[in-house]
């Protein structure tokens, strides 16, 4: 199967699990960029990236950066499984539970436990689709690991779990748990 058709069978699969699910491109998206401006105030400019490099899910619309059309199928998989899991969660928690849980507990900004279990759960689908798709040197890459550590410690997400040494190892154990199958 050519990395296209990969995509485009995984897209399939989601729309059975989610017959409304739909992509939005954040650029034409007013939302998105109120969501923007809301949040380069509350992040300080911190995150300056949320229309141009960040993907969201919103009940089940996905918004996507530009270039969308053009990302590698693969790596287009790859974060379309992360964003799977919060799809899923949504349905898991409800829409007010969710929003609730990745908002506002137990703080919006600086300690986001509720935001980070969520992410945390979506990331290791991450983690698990680099493996099966890209392998286990895609797996280990420090780059990865910094990339995502960062995404928990810095401005990105609010500061959602400033811990470097508690995310580290949970992306450790993560990995680890992956590359053997779990
Ligand atoms: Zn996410």
């Amino acid at each position: 199967m050519s990395d296209r058709a990969v995509l485009e069978a995984f897209l399939a699969e989601m729309r059975r699990e989610f017959p409304r699910f739909c992509v939005i491109k954040k650029s034409e998206s007013p939302l998105s960029k109120a969501i923007d401006v809301a949040l380069k105030i509350i992040t300080f400019g911190g995150q300056r990236a949320y229309l141009t490099r960040y993907y969201t899910v919103i009940g089940d619309r996905l918004y996507v950066p530009p270039g969308w059309d053009d990302v590698d199928p693969i790596d287009a998989v790859i974060t379309l499984r992360h964003e799977r899991i919060h799809l899923r969660q949504r349905r898991r928690y409800t829409m007010a539970g969710m929003t609730v849980l990745y908002l506002l507990l137990p703080f919006p900004v600086g300690l986001a436990y509720g935001r980070a279990r969520i992410e945390w759960e979506a990331y290791t689908e991450t983690l698990r689709a680099t493996y099966e798709l890209r392998g286990e040197k895609a797996l280990r890459s420090p780059a990865l690991r910094e990339r995502i550590v960062s995404q928990f410690t810095g401005p990105a997400y609010g500061w959602m779990w400033p811990f470097r040494g508690v995310v580290e190892r949970w992306y450790d154990e993560a990995v680890s748990a992956v590359s053997r199958g779990r």
